[in-house]
């Protein structure tokens, strides 16, 4: 079975009927329970289980401790280029958006490269907009050969690849994939997509499994919160994650929660997402995969990720920028117009890892190297 059969089985449910029937009794059974299963998973995403946020925190702690240790992982974003093809209404890419268009050349790389490195990052994820002519696969393959001479471990977040072509960018280097389904509601995805080829709602769906098969050893996943009813989309992306870990053992997969941020154009969210629905998605994800990575990015505004490491979090980006060459030039988010969506917290890494000591949490800035 696909992970779309699996959807479909589900398109259809009657979730505010479900949602509706529970009562304290079924999510307490629920929270005394060893393993979840995916009707449980649902109901703590439920408005009944927003009461039992604390019970569900202390039981999150708890698993994450045995799962992971007292240590979050972080890495920043490079901007490569910010050439797009699609018109997706939520972004500042967009290409009906009048923005300055950039790409680096390698040598501008190098010194992107050498910036982060000095910050100490041996981790660091690679971005494009989605565009194969200006991006294709070759200048990303090249970019990350370059990479490889300072980083320990690459991630790409691009547009959504073959296997065979996953492949041949492992073979260069990179270990990991990002990508978000944006939203899983596919009405609502084609609503929000109006025009490139990210329109293809099932090449986009089936790309962290290609990812898997291509040899990726970790692949990210996420919904873009805000974009459609937050219960149902922190759903299927926990059942999509599940499938990806029953399928693909040696996988580390893990779930990002990334919320609208303002951005250049004028689209607005269509679904609020406040900080403790944003809490509970964590929680509930935690609750039900105990042992998928959760990330949280620096679109949330440091008190508040401060306050979700111990609930869960596993991996954070830290000093990110989200311009093109936004680490060797020095700019602000925002006054340049080529970056994506706005950061939220802006602490340096020496911030961010103090933080993290003060929490009693050890930062890692490459797969179980501690500093
Ligand atoms: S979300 Fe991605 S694909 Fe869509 S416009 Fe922005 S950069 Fe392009």
């Amino acid at each position: 079975m696909s992970f779309y059969d699996k959807y479909l089985k589900w398109e259809d449910f009657d979730f505010a009927g479900y949602w509706k029937q529970l009562n304290d009794d079924d999510i307490e059974e629920i929270l005394n329970q060893e393993r979840l299963n995916t009707l449980d998973y649902l109901a703590l995403l439920s408005p009944k289980a927003e009461k039992y946020l604390e019970l569900m925190a202390q039981k999150a702690q708890k698993l994450t401790l045995k799962h992971f240790g007292k240590v979050v992982f972080l890495y920043t974003p490079l901007y490569l280029a910010n050439y797009c093809v699609n018109q997706c209404l939520y972004c500042g890419f967009n290409v009906k958006e009048n923005i300055e268009r950039k790409k680096l050349n390698l040598s501008e790389i190098a010194k992107e490269a050498e910036a982060i490195a000095n910050m100490g990052f041996r981790h660091i994820l690679i971005l494009t907009g989605e565009s194969r002519k200006k991006t294709p696969v070759k200048y990303i393959k090249e970019a990350v050969e370059l990479l490889t001479d300072y980083f320990d471990s690459i991630a790409i977040e691009i547009y959504p690849l073959e296997i065979d072509e996953y492949e041949e960018l492992i073979a260069a280097g990179v270990d990991s994939l990002t990508i978000y389904q944006e939203v899983y509601n596919q009405e609502q995805y084609d609503r929000l997509h109006i025009a490139g080829p990210k329109r293809n709602y099932h090449f986009r769906l089936d790309a962290p499994e290609r990812g898997c098969k291509a040899g990726m050893r970790a692949v990210n996943i996420g919904a873009l919160l805000g974009l459609e009813d937050w219960r149902k989309e922190a759903f299927f992306t926990g059942i999509h994650a599940e499938y990806l870990q029953n399928n693909y053992l040696d996988v580390e997969v893990s779930l990002s929660v990334p919320r609208m941020r303002p951005h250049l154009g004028s689209f607005q969210p269509e679904s609020k997402v406040e900080d403790e629905n944003l809490v509970q998605i964590l929680l509930a994800s935690r609750l039900f995969l105990p042992r998928a990575g959760l990330n949280i990015s620096t679109r949330e505004r440091a008190s508040l990720r401060d306050n979700l490491i111990s609930l869960g979090i596993t991996k954070m980006s830290a000093n990110a920028k989200t311009s093109v060459g936004g680490y060797a030039e020095s700019n602000t988010e925002l006054d340049d117009d080529t970056c994506q969506f706005e950061i939220s917290d802006n602490r340096t890494v020496n911030e961010v890892t103090t933080m993290l000591h003060k929490q009693g949490y050890q930062p890692v800035f490459k797969n179980w190297h501690i500093f």
